[in-house]
């Protein structure tokens, strides 16, 4: 099943995926794009696991990239605010609790993985999710729904 999820992503590039259970397989390398700009997760759902796999070589410090998700009014002053954070702060302000979820900022090589409960997610609602690396959150972000 894990493996019929990954080349769905793979073959679906840029267009919404939706993935038929609950867990999230996401992967970016040494460029400003995640393998999809949508997912969509059944509202059925009441904890999503989201993978990120670098697949680059660039470290965290040069290429750094993590999934964070926010409401659609929020993303944009949360990666603006994170910025001040650096890398060993993910670029996320600490103790926000705008932001939903969020993995590690990791460099080539490297995995990460966060399990979140959708319980104040609404479905139907719109939500993104970006890196908030300073300069990627521009190009690099995507549209999250419950469905
Ligand atoms: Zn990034």
């Amino acid at each position: 099943m894990r493996m019929r999820i990954a080349a769905a992503v793979a073959a679906l590039a840029l267009s919404p995926v939706a993935f038929a259970d609950c867990t999230v397989e996401i992967e970016v390398g040494d460029s400003l794009s995640y393998n999809t700009s949508a997912i969509e997760v059944p509202a059925s759902c009441e904890n999503v696991t989201v993978n990120i796999k670098h697949t680059g070589s660039l470290p965290a410090a040069a290429m750094g990239h993590n999934w964070v998700l926010a409401a659609d009014a929020d993303w944009q002053d949360i990666a603006n605010k994170g910025a001040a954070a650096g890398v060993a702060g993910n670029f996320l302000p600490t103790g926000d609790d705008r932001i939903i979820a969020a993995t590690k900022l990791i460099g080539g090589g490297e995995t990460d993985s966060i399990t979140f409960s959708t319980a104040t997610i609404d479905a139907g609602g719109s939500y993104t999710f970006f890196c908030s690396f300073p300069g990627h959150w521009s190009v690099m972000k995507g549209s999250f729904k419950l469905v």
